[in-house]
């Protein structure tokens, strides 16, 4: 039985197989989640990125997790908001389903998921939310190897808003 869940926490500390990251397109390190992760994870993770030559938008590129409890960090970097004309709605929905993709090709059973563009890059997160639920759940579907993914909301907002988007979907 494969399991979607929604949970108020620090994704740092999460030990799934793989841990999704809100990067930015030169995979260097950033504010909010990405700098958290860079930190839990120690410098080995910065080592790791500066070979990758960077990640367009919506794309999606795979670490290791180094310190972190998670074997695998999966980076993506999100789309900035700039008003809902520029193809944010896809790129989002690109960011979760390359993201899923990666961690399905390294046959992870259980990933965690931040909300990603909705900080920093002001997507809004009533926006975001339903688009983040609906791609995952049809991932789910068809997932041989991940049975579990956890959306980790750092905030009681970003967690309400998930509720309901998960709750929408299921009515
Ligand atoms: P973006 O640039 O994609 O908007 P941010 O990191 O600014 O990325 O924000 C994305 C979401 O991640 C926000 O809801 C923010 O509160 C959340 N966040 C920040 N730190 C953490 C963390 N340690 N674990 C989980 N979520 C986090």
């Amino acid at each position: 039985m494969k399991t979607f869940k929604i949970i108020l926490g620090d994704i740092t500390t999460i030990a799934a197989d793989a841990i999704v990251n809100a990067a930015n397109t030169t995979l260097l390190g950033g504010g909010g989640v990405d700098g958290a992760i860079h930190r839990a994870a120690g410098p080995e993770l910065l080592e790791a990125c500066r070979t990758l030559n960077g990640c367009a938008t919506g794309e999606a590129k795979i670490t290791l997790g180094y310190r972190l409890p998670a074997k695998y960090v999966i980076h993506t970097p999100g789309p900035i908001w700039q008003g809902g004309n520029h193809h944010e709605a896809r790129l989002l929905q690109n960011s979760y389903l390359n993201s899923l993709a990666l961690a399905e090709s390294r046959a992870c059973r259980v990933v965690a998921l931040p909300s990603i563009s909705t900080g920093v890059y002001h997507f809004p997160l009533d926006q975001a939310a339903p688009i983040a639920v609906r791609i995952i759940h049809s991932f789910l579907e068809t997932s041989e190897h991940v049975q579990e993914v956890l959306m980790v909301c750092f905030d009681e907002k970003t967690k309400q808003a998930y509720e309901k988007a998960e709750l929408a979907f299921r009515s």
